[in-house]
């Protein structure tokens, strides 16, 4: 299953146990019918249908519907897998739509602000319209949260109610003047979507809209791309050094062979020539390496400046390294 159906199930799931246990205000039910409904496919006096690939949501559509006209729906299957709920009659359309104040001959689908009765309702709204309208990418891949409708003016409706939430702090106070979220909008493919890209933000409408398990996995994605990031580059800082270090012995190790062929170790000064032997005895050496294993140890440094003079000697004698 996918991660968006995942989101889905843990919304219903918790939303259900909370009307079973008298844990959702009537407002907040109206709400996230309201979301529902607004939010699918058709919401007009002519259709009335959602098509989704979550069955849940399906079913959620079909019952919600039912508390309204007394009917019963079934979950219809398309072709492509997918579950289809379709009000077919007008008189039950016609109640559905007056249910939220609504005519069903208007020209613009909008958002009605009397189905909102308190801040509460907020919550109960976005869950039901990310229900009908929402997917989410695997935070694995890309952080990426939409909510995708074909009406414009929705779109606008949807973006200035999200720029309202207000999220409380830690000690439960509320800072209204603070903004918390600054979704983005797109058209794409002649269809409208409000979107979110940021992995905090996504955590945080998560848990707002009531998928807080949901939620705590992205945070955790996240903290663990963030850990592998770091890793990765850790590791390939020293393997540049590593690859750098390498170099210069491989360098050192073919002007002192240069050396020897020319003119035999002998050539070299006391100091130098110890250093050398060791050089060409030890490949894997470290500077350090080399500076503890001198008759008399010296500072790196000091290593550092006797192989420079060992490769200016070969130079000296024609090496071209
Ligand atoms: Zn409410």
């Amino acid at each position: 299953m996918s991660f968006a159906s995942d989101i889905k199930n843990e919304l219903i799931e918790k939303s259900e146990l909370a009307r079973a246990m008298g844990g959702m205000k009537e407002c907040c039910i109206h709400a996230e019918m309201y979301g529902i409904f607004l939010f699918c496919r058709d919401f007009s006096s002519s259709n009335i249908c959602i098509k989704t690939e979550n069955m849940e949501v399906a079913s959620l559509f079909a019952s919600y519907a039912s508390t309204i006209t007394g009917r019963s729906y079934n979950l219809e299957q398309t072709s492509s897998g997918k579950y289809r709920v379709n009000i077919k009659k007008a008189e039950e359309r016609k109640l559905i739509l007056e249910h939220f104040g609504h005519t069903g001959q208007e020209v613009n689908r909008r958002m009605y602000r009397s189905n909102l009765e308190d801040e509460c309702c907020l919550s109960a709204l976005l869950r039901g319209a990310f229900l009908s309208c929402g997917t989410i990418t695997d935070p694995e891949k890309d952080y990426h949260l939409e909510f995708v409708m074909s009406h414009k003016v929705l779109s606008n409706d949807l973006l200035k109610l999200i720029t309202e939430i207000h999220l409380p702090s830690e000690d439960g106070s509320v800072d209204y003047a603070r903004k918390e979220f600054d979704p983005k909008y797109i058209l794409r493919r002649g269809v409208h979507v409000v979107y979110f890209k940021d992995s905090e933000s996504i955590e945080n409408i998560l848990t707002f809209m009531g998928a807080p398990d949901a939620a705590l996995e992205v945070m955790g994605t996240r903290m663990y791309k963030d850990m592998r990031n770091r890793v990765n580059r850790k590791m390939n800082f020293e393997n540049a050094n590593a690859g750098r270090a390498f170099n210069a012995a491989y360098r050192q190790i073919e002007a002192i062979r240069f050396i020897e062929e020319e003119k035999g170790l002998g050539f070299l000064p006391d100091d130098l020539r110890e250093l050398a032997t060791l050089r060409l005895e030890n490949e894997d050496y470290t500077l350090s390496d080399l500076a503890d294993n001198l008759k008399e140890p010296i500072s790196k440094s000091g290593v550092n400046h006797r192989l420079k003079k060992i490769l200016e000697t070969a130079e000296g004698l024609g090496w071209k390294g």
